[in-house]
C-alpha cells in the first residue's frame, strides 16, 4: 500500500527524505485517513542540518541588510500569492478549520511585514562624548545558527514567529516542525526555495525529540526556541542552560476568562465559541476557565450551553461547518479521560462532546464537541490542569478579587479576558491579573506582532518572547564599543593630556 507524501528534509536547499531512518504515519484527522509519512530523522542528520547552516552564516550575515530585507520582503509577497494553497495544507494535517487556517497564515503575513522593520528594531545606541574624544556605541549584532521547534497547533504561526525575525537580523536556522503538522513547511521550505534565498540560510529537519537533544552540545548552535507544552519547555531549558546556550521558551496555558455582571451579552458568547471551540480547543489563547459573578450566572449559562449545542462538527476543509477534530486518536483519549475526572471530582457535566454527532462522511476522524462542566471547583484537576480540546470549566465566583486570586494561584500565566464596561474593573484586571496577556472584551487576547506575544510564570520559561522588538533581542546579541578617536595629525594625542584622567575613569569602569 502506498505511504502518501513523503515528507522531506530540507538541508543546504536539497530535499531529502532519509530511507533508512524510521517513519511515523501523517494523519488527515478530519478523516482518520494515513496521507504520509515523516523520517524520524537522526541527530547525525540534525548535525549535517547545522553544518549546512553554520557554512551559511558567514556570507549571510555578511549580505548587507538591504538585500537581507529583500529577501523577507519576497517572503511577505509569496505568502500573499500562495495564501490559500498554504492554508490547506494546515487544514490538512492539521485539520484546523479552513477560515482558522487562513486566519494563521493571513497573521503570519503580519509577522512578516513587522520583520520588515527590522532595520529600524535592530538600530543599536550611541553615546557621543563619554570622555574628551571618546564616543560608546552598542550594536545589535547576529549570533549564529539558531534552532527551532514547532508545536502541532500553529505550524505556520511558530515559522512566522521565529525564522523571519532570525534570517532578517543576520542568523541562519535549523527548524523542527511536529511531525503532526509537517505539511505547511513542506510548502513554506519551496517557497523560500523559489524566492532564491540562499542554500543553507534556513533548513528542515522533521523527527522528534532527539533531533532536538543533538542541538545542546553541538558548538555551531547558538540558541534554540520552542513553542509548546511547559515540561518541553523545561527540558530544553535543561539542555541549553548546562551548554550555555541562549532559549527562548514559550510553554502550556490554562486560561482564565471573567463574565463581569455588565458583560456585553452577546459579545460575550460569541467570544467563547470563537476562543473555546476554535482550533477544537487547542490553541494556546483559548478559554478554558470561566469565572461568572451571580448577577448574569443563570442568563449566561443558558446562552452558552443553547449556542454551543448548535455547534456543527465535520471535516476542517469544509467551509460550512462550525468546528473540526482534535490532532489526534491519542488526543480524543486524553480529552475523555479529563472529562471521566471531572465527573469523578465532582463537576457537574452539562454539555457531553463525547460522540458527538459529526456531517459527513468522516466517522472515523478525531472528533470531540463542545464539553461544559459546571459547579467546577478551582482544586479540581479540570480547572488546573491544560486540557486542550473544547472543554469549558465554569466556575461561579463571587468578585473580581476572587478571580483575580484564583488567576494568581495557577501555576501557568498565558492569558486571561475579562468582559466588562467598566472602567474601573477593566484596568484593575490589566494592573493584577497575574498573566503575560490580557484581553478586555476580546476571547482571543493575541497581541499584534510588533508587541511581545508570551504568557509568564509557567507559560514562559525564562525572559524571552517572541513578536517585536522582543524577538529582535533575542536573535540579536548587544555588543558594545567604546571608541577613541585619534586624529593621526595630532601628535600629542598619544602622550598625557589634560583630558586623561577623564579617559582612564571611563575606560577603567
Ligand atoms: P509538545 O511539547 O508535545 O511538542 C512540541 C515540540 O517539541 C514538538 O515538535 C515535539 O517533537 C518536541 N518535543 C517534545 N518533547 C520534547 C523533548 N523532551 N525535548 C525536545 N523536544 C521535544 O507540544 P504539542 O503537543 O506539539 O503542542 C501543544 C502544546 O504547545 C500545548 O501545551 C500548548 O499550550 C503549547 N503551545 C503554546 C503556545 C504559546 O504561545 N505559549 C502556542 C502554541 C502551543
Amino acid at each position: 500500500m502506498s505511504q502518501g507524501i513523503k515528507i522531506k528534509n530540507l538541508i543546504n536547499g536539497e530535499w531529502l527524505f532519509p530511507e533508512w531512518c524510521d517513519v511515523v504515519p501523517l494523519y488527515n484527522p478530519s478523516t482518520g485517513e494515513q496521507i504520509g509519512v515523516v523520517p524520524l530523522s537522526t541527530p547525525e542528520i540534525s548535525n549535517q542540518a547545522v553544518e549546512a547552516a553554520a557554512a551559511a552564516y558567514p556570507s549571510w550575515r555578511a549580505t548587507p541588510l538591504p538585500k537581507r530585507m529583500d529577501y523577507i520582503f519576497k517572503i511577505y509577497n509569496a505568502m500573499k500569492e500562495n495564501l490559500e494553497d498554504l492554508a490547506q495544507a494546515i487544514a490538512l494535517d492539521q485539520a484546523k478549520h479552513i477560515s482558522e487556517a487562513r486566519g494563521e497564515v493571513s497573521r503570519v503575513i503580519e509577522i512578516v511585514q513587522m520583520a520588515c522593520s527590522i532595520p529600524t528594531l535592530m538600530q543599536g545606541e550611541t553615546i557621543q562624548g563619554i570622555a574628551h574624544n571618546i564616543n560608546g556605541r552598542v550594536i545589535k549584532a547576529p549570533l549564529g545558527v539558531f534552532c527551532g521547534v514547532a508545536p502541532f497547533n500553529f505550524p505556520a504561526l511558530v515559522f512566522g514567529w521565529f525564522i523571519p525575525v532570525a534570517i532578517g537580523t543576520g542568523n541562519t536556522f535549523v527548524y523542527k516542525p511536529s511531525s503532526e503538522s509537517p505539511l505547511f513547511m513542506q510548502k513554506m521550505m519551496q517557497l523560500l526555495i523559489d524566492i532564491g534565498l540562499p542554500d543553507g540560510v534556513v533548513n528542515v529537519v522533521h523527527g522528534e525529540r532527539e533531533v532536538v537533544e543533538s542541538w545542546y552540545d553541538n558548538d555551531d548552535v547558538a540558541g534554540v526556541c520552542l513553542v509548546g507544552s511547559t515540561p518541553t519547555a523545561k527540558a530544553i531549558a535543561e539542555g541549553c542552560g548546562r551548554n550555555g546556550k541562549k532559549s527562548m521558551l514559550l510553554g502550556g496555558a490554562k486560561n482564565f476568562l471573567l463574565a463581569m455582571e455588565d458583560a456585553p451579552m452577546d459579545l460575550l458568547i460569541e467570544n467563547i465559541l470563537m476562543s473555546g471551540y476554535g482550533s477544537a480547543g487547542q490553541r494556546c489563547l483559548a478559554v478554558s476557565n470561566i469565572a461568572v459573578v451571580p448577577e448574569i450566572y443563570d442568563e449566561f449559562m443558558e446562552r452558552l450551553v443553547e449556542a454551543s449545542k448548535k455547534i456543527t462538527i465535520g471535516n476542517a476543509l469544509n467551509p460550512d461547518i462550525d468546528m473540526g477534530p482534535v490532532i489526534s486518536q491519542k488526543a480524543v483519549d486524553r480529552i475523555h479521560n479529563y472529562i471521566e475526572i471531572g465527573l469523578t471530582e465532582g463537576a457537574t457535566l452539562i454539555l457531553d462532546g463525547r460522540n458527538p454527532n459529526v456531517l459527513g462522511e468522516n466517522k472515523n476522524g478525531y472528533y470531540v464537541g463542545p464539553t461544559i462542566f459546571t459547579d467546577v471547583t478551582p482544586c479540581m484537576r479540570i480547572a488546573k490542569e491544560e486540557i486542550f480540546g473544547p472543554v469549558l470549566s465554569i466556575i461561579k465566583v463571587g468578585c473580581i478579587d476572587s478571580t483575580l486570586e484564583l488567576i494568581k494561584e495557577h501555576k501557568l500565566g498565558n492569558g486571561a479576558c475579562i468582559f466588562t464596561q467598566n472602567t474601573f474593573y477593566t484596568e484593575k484586571f490589566i494592573n493584577e491579573a497575574d498573566v503575560g496577556m490580557i484581553g478586555v472584551n476580546v476571547g482571543i487576547c493575541a497581541p499584534h506582532p510588533f508587541l511581545p506575544f508570551g504568557g509568564i510564570k509557567g507559560s514562559l520559561v525564562g525572559n524571552n518572547k517572541v513578536q517585536g522588538k522582543d524577538a529582535v533581542d533575542f536573535f540579536t546579541q548587544n555588543k558594545t564599543s567604546t571608541i577613541r578617536i585619534v586624529n593621526p595629525k595630532d601628535e600629542s594625542a598619544t602622550t598625557t593630556t589634560p583630558n586623561n584622567s577623564g579617559v582612564r575613569s571611563c575606560v577603567a569602569s
